[in-house]
């Protein structure tokens, strides 16, 4: 899949658009969700153009991938959640209902977070 320069993460990362930055390196930056689904919801980004995990995990050098994961944890002790603990994914794909094309890590925490997904019906 070819990344698009227009996606949203795209234009915040290139200053035309805001966000509620909380976090930056090198590699990558991190920013409250817009509409956030837990009372801790956090986005981090790579800050190189990747679609997707599937695109990241095979094109990004190994700086690049341990800017991104050092990110998740440095994000999540500076908000306060790895105390009482939080969640992080990353929906890739059509399957999982992936609506921005530029890899992204969702970090949810500040409550009980309950199971894991919702057992899927697969007929
Ligand atoms: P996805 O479904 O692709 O994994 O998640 C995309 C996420 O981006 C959603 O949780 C959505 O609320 C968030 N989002 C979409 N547009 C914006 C925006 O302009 N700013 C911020 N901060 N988050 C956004």
């Amino acid at each position: 899949m070819t990344y698009d320069r227009s996606n949203i993460f795209a234009r915040i990362l290139r200053g035309e658009l805001p966000c509620n930055r909380v976090y930056e390196n090198d590699h990558a930056v991190a920013f409250h969700d817009i509409n956030p689904l837990a009372p801790i919801h956090i986005l981090v980004i790579p800050k190189g153009e990747y679609v997707s995990m599937d695109d990241f995990s095979r094109e990004a050098s190994p700086e690049k991938i341990a800017g991104l994961f050092r990110a998740v944890g440095e994000v999540a002790r500076q908000v306060g959640l790895s105390a009482d603990g939080y969640r992080f994914l990353a929906n890739t794909g059509a399957h999982a209902n992936q609506e921005v094309p530029h890899f992204h890590v969702h970090i949810f925490g500040g409550a009980q977070l309950g199971g894991m997904l919702k057992k899927i019906q697969t007929g």
